[in-house]
């Protein structure tokens, strides 16, 4: 059964007479061959059912083959089963997997699986069923000769006499079968409920009393309902009363309805729109029913005048032919929406299609409204939490080009557009684009070049605060271009040289794949544009920094600090608003003193040491994630001997109680994932403080995505130091990041906006650069020195090997032995940090290993090499491999 066909495959589909087949089977790696049944075409993408030893399992074809390798055994070729879909995936689409599958070091079907809706490969499944006799309940009446295969009949008891024949396994399986409602159960089912089963099984097989079969696939498909159509209103007056009531219906609602409305609406019966059918005015016919999210805006919205420099921006960003990447550098407020929507609305006019990647959706419905506003049902969402008939049908809208835009978080990279003309990153910093796990731990930056590169289209990246790789990529080139084309001709040479060889697609400098690429057309120089003052000449908002160790010597135990106190009340007093930001509870892993503000600090990687606790009895040390250098936890400050000296956390309850204790006329909202956990709830939080149910709204780093609410006058952050000292070589950047974001939601409107941010490091350098957060670039210099000098990114590039399991010893033996055969690329120049334990040792029992290389812009890694690591694992370890990790 064919659920899709689209035009482009009948055009490019090759008769081959054999196909190579990616199965679908968990464990089974690699390519196999399958005869094609005469005169059928495929191509590669199509999914197709093939019988898979006993099995019937889902497949997607990779290559078609006009000829045989030589010494294939052609007797044991098998032909394919059937088309499950096909025309799945537009032009380059396949590419993009493929490169990704190598890139990530993941084997392609489980890229394949990542992109595709779930439910579209079946896999038939094994059942167990009593035999008909044994399940018809009328046993007692004897056999009625209905059943065939029942050899020794006479040696059979009846089931509920006689358990001595046989085991009590195979009693415990009987029993099971009885007590099902069908009669049957599926293998899988039955192995977890009886231990043993399959001795068990094999017995009652012998004896005929239980049959197992193969259940085919089940494909997701098109969901379908009867409707009814309007196809001929004349001569109403030949009709009856009833049925004249049902055409006047019909014809007010647009000439069609689903039946069951209709009926509703008519209080009817279906023999009486049959009998209307039967005259020749109505059809009634099975029409598809989309189960895309629904827009829930209607309002529209035009095209705003813009600003002299949107003007600049869009002007330049229109005429861009090919590949070209963009970085939008917009403050806070600046208007880059508006500046991507004029971009994209000539677009649609040629017929060609957008997409536009966030960070959350569900925590941007503004930005989603203002899409849909502008280009109505054109705009399609696609993240992750839709429903797999969602996906399923969204997928298809975008395939037929009924939907031209996307918005969607980082899985719509991989939304099956055809005809790009644009990709859009908004927030590009944002490093909810990586995805840590499961495999492919895929960058959806990265893949938007590689799509942007094959589609020869332009890549928009937008940020007020750029990552510092996207800032370097688009600097480099106008500051540098000399340094840069001979970086660029290193590389190319490099390229060539494997391209030559044969090898497969490398691990290697981004540069290098984009020279790859480079054979697909034209591939422009990168572009940097700016926005650098928010739109209606608004100020930036002016921050106070509120250093915490003196309130706590003026005897101020409270966790807002005087200033913020004052904001508050007024708050509540002038009807303004207010966002207050906490940092997540998960990053509260660094030991600080609240006295003297002293971190402790890893002597060896310059990266703070994390509190380490592995059981609630165990004694807490701290403890360096890189390099595993371990210390006991101080009980009192080793700068100033004050006790009071702990691991930081303060989460959003404790300071919404205290809020409550300390101002109980506020109005409070939370927004955290416990109280936005339903679907929707993010709206309507935003919509109630939008509408003025509360005068503060409590929050984490979720607050910081793009929320532009005008009445926001302030904007408070509890306590920066947790992201300050995070572990990690990045904590600068995303504080940078977060910091500015949060101190960016207010002052959007006509009243100009005032952050307070309370800190016990006031002299840290970050809080500098946020403090003045115009200067961006001062602080990314810095910054870029740094990573300059201990090769992070993006100068060198990282891979973190990642090994969990439950045995510890296991764990850590198997990474050593890893680090081991590491040899080879450190004689390269590759440095090996670890392994080590990860910053949290045991999540859900198991224990976690890593091993970080860190590999120079001019050493290429085979991804081969990489993959081949995994023989070297037991199979109580997994092992996964992060290629640019951002969590380390
Ligand atoms: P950013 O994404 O850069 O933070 P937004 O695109 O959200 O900024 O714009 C901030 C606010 O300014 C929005 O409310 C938007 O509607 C408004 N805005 C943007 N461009 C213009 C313009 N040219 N004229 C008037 N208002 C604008
Ligand atoms: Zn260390
Ligand atoms: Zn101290």
């Amino acid at each position: 059964p064919i659920v899709s066909g689209t035009d482009c495959y009948e055009q490019t589909g090759q008769t081959g007479l054999w196909v190579e087949v990616l199965v679908d089977c968990p464990g089974v790696q690699g390519v196999f061959t399958y005869g094609l049944p005469v005169g059928l075409m495929v191509q590669p993408g199509d999914i197709l059912s093939v019988p898979f030893g006993a099995q019937q399992i889902g497949g997607v074809v990779v290559r078609c083959l006009t000829a045989l390798p030589d010494g294939t055994n052609l007797a044991q070729l098998r032909e394919i089963d059937g088309v499950i879909a096909r025309g799945f995936f537009p032009p380059a689409y396949w590419e993009i997997l493929l490169r990704v599958a190598e890139y990530y070091c993941t084997p392609l079907m489980q890229v394949i699986r990542m992109a595709l809706p779930t439910g579209l490969l079946g896999r038939s499944q094994r059942r167990i069923k009593l035999s008909q006799e044994q399940g018809t309940g009328n046993r007692e009446q004897g056999t009625g000769g209905r059943e065939q295969g029942t050899g020794n009949r006479e040696q059979k008891p009846p089931l509920d006499g006689m358990p001595c024949t046989i085991s009590t396994v195979a009693q415990q399986i009987l029993t099971l079968l009885q007590s099902s409602k069908t009669g049957d159960y599926s293998w899988q089912y039955l192995q977890r409920q009886v231990p043993n089963a399959y001795r068990g099984l094999q017995e009652l097989l012998k004896l005929g009393w239980v049959e197992s079969y193969l259940q085919p696939p089940t494909p997701i498909r098109p969901k379908q309902r009867q409707a009814v159509t309007l196809i001929n209103q004349a001569d109403v007056a030949l009709l009856s009363p009833r049925q004249q009531e049902v055409l006047r219906v019909l014809q007010r609602q647009g000439g069609e309805l689903w039946l069951t409305d209709l009926l509703a609406l008519c209080q009817t019966s279906s023999t009486t729109l049959k009998a209307i059918a039967q005259k020749g005015y109505l059809i009634i016919q099975p029409r598809e029913v989309l189960r895309s999210e629904s827009s829930e805006t209607t309002v529209t919205d035009t095209p705003k005048a813009l600003t002299k420099d949107q003007a600049i921006a869009l002007a330049a960003i229109q005429p861009l032919a090919g590949y070209t990447s963009v970085l939008l550098h917009g403050v806070t407020g600046s208007g880059k929406t508006e500046v991507y929507l004029q971009a994209i609305a000539p677009l649609l006019d040629e017929g060609k299609s957008a997409i536009v990647l966030v960070p959350e959706i569900g925590l941007t419905p503004q930005l989603t409204d203002r899409f849909r506003a502008r280009f109505g049902d054109r705009v399609c969402v696609y993240h992750s939490a839709l429903s797999d008939g969602e996906r399923y049908d969204t997928w298809r809208q975008l395939l037929t080009g009924t939907a031209q835009v996307v918005i969607g978080t980082r899985s719509a990279i991989f939304a099956p557009l055809a005809n790009l003309g644009l990709i859009i990153l908004d927030e590009e910093h944002d490093s909810s684009f990586k995805q840590d796990q499961p495999s492919p731990c895929y960058h959806a930056r990265t893949v938007a070049q590689w799509r942007a590169e094959l589609e020869q289209c332009p890549l928009i990246l937008g940020s007020a605060t750029p990552s510092l790789e996207t800032w370097v990529a688009h600097q480099e080139v106008s500051n540098q271009g000399m340094a840069n084309d001979e970086y660029r001709m290193a590389n190319q040479g490099m390229a060539n040289k494997r391209m030559a060889n044969q090898e497969p697609f490398a691990i290697s400098p981004t540069e290098t794949l984009r020279e790859q690429n480079s054979e697909f057309g034209i591939r422009n120089s990168p572009v940097y544009l700016s926005l650098p003052a928010r739109v209606q000449a608004r100020p930036m908002p002016a921050i106070e920094v509120v250093d915490m160790r003196q309130e706590l010597g003026r005897g101020n135990r409270s966790i807002f600090s005087q200033s913020l106190q004052a904001a508050l009340n007024h708050l509540h007093e002038s009807g303004e608003q207010g966002i207050l930001f906490i940092q997540r509870r998960g990053h509260s892993t660094f030991v600080s003193c609240r006295s003297c503000g002293y971190v402790v600090m890893c002597p060896h990687c310059d990266v703070s040491l994390a509190y380490h606790q592995i059981h609630a009895e165990a004694r807490p040390v701290l403890r360096c994630h890189y390099c595993n250098y371990t210390q006991a936890h101080p009980e009192v400050c080793p700068e100033c001997q004050s006790s009071y000296f702990k691991h930081f956390g303060s989460g959003t309850q404790r300071v919404t109680q205290a809020l409550e204790q300390e101002f109980p006329t506020l109005r409070v909202l939370r927004f955290d994932s416990d109280t936005t956990r339903t679907k929707g709830a993010h709206r309507s939080l935003l919509t109630r403080f939008a509408q003025g149910d509360a005068d503060l709204l409590v929050g984490t780093q979720m607050l910081t995505k793009g929320i532009d609410l005008p009445q926001v006058t302030l904007v408070g952050i509890v306590a920066a130091d947790g992201l300050l000292h995070l572990s990690d070589y990045r904590a600068s950047e995303r504080t940078f990041q977060v910091l500015t974001q949060v101190a960016g939601r207010c002052g959007r409107g006509d009243r100009p906006g005032r952050v307070i941010l309370q800190t016990y490091s006031p002299d840290h350098p970050v809080i500098a650069a946020v403090q003045q957060q115009q200067q961006y670039e001062p602080f990314v210099q810095t910054e870029l020195e740094q990573r300059k000098l201990l090769n992070y990114p993006p100068y060198g590039r990282l891979i973190l090997l990642k090994f969990s399991g439950l045995s510890p010893g296991v764990v850590q033996t198997t990474a050593a032995q890893v680090a081991a055969a590491l040899q080879p690329l450190q004689e390269q120049g590759v440095e090996r940090l670890g392994p080590a334990a990860a910053a949290i040792e045991r999540v859900a029992r198991r224990y976690r290993w890593q091993i970080l290389l860190k590999v120079p812009a001019t050493v290429a890694i085979s991804a081969s090499f990489l993959s081949s690591l995994r023989d070297l694992c037991p199979s109580s370890v997994s092992f996964a491999i992060d290629i640019d990790p951002l969590n380390i």
